[in-house]
């Protein structure tokens, strides 16, 4: 039997580092919600059957009428309420998965990713059970202690970013999730990191892309509409 795939597009941050009135994954760039771009390329991916999209309560009514309706999108099966945090979000986006033999777990607020990526990422999670997207550090990393002083330089070549998706067999995320979720979460900032605290699946890293920004002010959004105008030339 053919294997399954979900993707679960996370839209419930509250976006306060933008100081804008509109949550930042429902500001535009080029006219569109910056969430349409990544949900158009999960829903455009033959090997994602469902997506499952994750926002805040105020703004379910909001997504199914001007994100899924308006853009046609036929895979997204639920928009679900998230949670106070991220790993809150994800736990939602989780539960509301069906019959899933993996599950890509996405910030709405990257909207580059691409197909080849996902591709990459599906082949990584086959062969090891849980991988992340990612790049190698541009600059060199410096460890420091709470005083600022650098107390270790990692070798360069094995520092990298990592961005999202990050994709999971599912019982691999659900269990890690079940688990963790019993003690202390502080600090927990990604999925990979919920899933190494477990310690029953290694984490591979896979290439994303330079392009792949989380936008996060609003200097991310020019930069956002820059790295578009290059892409429809
Ligand atoms: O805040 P941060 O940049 O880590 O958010 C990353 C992604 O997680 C964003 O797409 C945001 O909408 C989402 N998120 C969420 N629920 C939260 C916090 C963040 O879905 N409680």
């Amino acid at each position: 039997m053919k294997e399954r795939c979900t993707a679960i597009v996370l839209a419930a941050g509250q976006g306060r580092r933008m100081k804008s009135k509109i949550k930042k994954q429902f500001l535009n760039i080029a006219g569109k919600p910056i969430v349409y771009y990544s949900l158009d390329c999960f829903e455009r991916a033959p090997f994602i059957q469902d997506i499952i999209l994750v926002t805040s309560s105020d703004c379910v009514d909001y997504c199914q009428k001007n994100i899924v309706e308006k853009y046609g999108f036929r895979k997204v099966r639920k928009v679900v309420v998230g949670g106070k945090e991220r790993y809150d979000s994800v736990y939602a986006g989780l539960l509301a998965c069906r019959n899933t033999d993996y599950v890509y777990i996405h910030d709405g607020t990257r909207p580059f990713i691409d197909r080849e990526m996902l591709k990459r990422a599906l082949d990584a999670v086959k062969q090891t059970g849980a991988c992340a997207v990612g790049m190698p550090a541009k600059d060199t990393i410096k460890i420091l202690d709470r005083e600022q002083f650098v107390t270790k330089t990692p070798k360069r070549s094995r520092v990298w970013s990592v961005q999202t998706p990050q994709v999971f067999r599912y019982h691999v995320i659900r269990e890690a999730h079940d688990a963790v979720r019993r003690g202390n979460m502080e600090g927990i900032t990604d999925d990979a990191m919920i899933v190494e605290m477990h310690g029953k699946c290694r984490v591979k890293m896979v290439e994303g892309s330079y392009e792949n920004l989380k936008i996060t002010t609003m200097d991310d959004l020019f930069v956002a509409e820059v790295i578009l105008r290059g892409r429809e030339l």
